[in-house]
């Protein structure tokens, strides 16, 4: 998200934020405050009621590093960083609705039988890829995140 006139529009025509975010021109109020042509409480940027919230909540629940871990995970990603008043709704209708999620629950229409992996035979054909996060701190020089590579052959 790029801060111009659009962002400050958004947050002016929000009925969410747009009488605290006006309230704020100077000063900080009840946690929100400014800062370049955004909006804060606390730390966390706060989202307007547009497009913008089911596009993070998609991308922190099955995005490229995500694993569609439910509503409670989801939800603590999107904590880290975002705001929005009732965000836990917005994430438990999206979560609801992923067919992803919904596909391995169904009853209605079985997968079959398990079947076996297809074995490679070369290296580095069948690769597996995967981020570890929230490893605890380890103080100067600390480890933020492994990247796992595991080769099927
Ligand atoms: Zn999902």
């Amino acid at each position: 998200m790029v801060a111009d006139a659009t962002s400050k529009e958004l947050y002016l025509e929000d009925h969410d934020f747009s009488a605290i975010y006006d309230t704020c021109k100077v000063s900080t109020k009840d946690k929100y405050f400014r800062h370049d042509g955004f909006f804060f409480k606390e730390n966390k940027l706060c989202v307007p009621n547009c497009f913008l919230r089911e596009l993070l909540v998609r991308e922190a629940h099955g995005g490229g590093l995500m694993g569609h871990f439910g509503i409670t995970k989801t939800l603590e990603v999107l904590h880290e960083h975002f705001y929005w008043p009732n965000m836990k709704r917005d994430v438990q209708r999206i979560c609801d609705r992923c067919i992803t999620c919904r596909q391995p629950k169904s009853r209605i229409m079985p997968h079959g039988l398990y079947t076996p992996l297809h074995v490679p035979k070369e290296p580095w054909v069948d690769i597996f890829m995967d981020f570890i996060l929230g490893l605890p701190s380890l103080g100067k020089g600390e480890i933020l995140y492994l990247l796992l590579w595991i080769d099927f052959l």
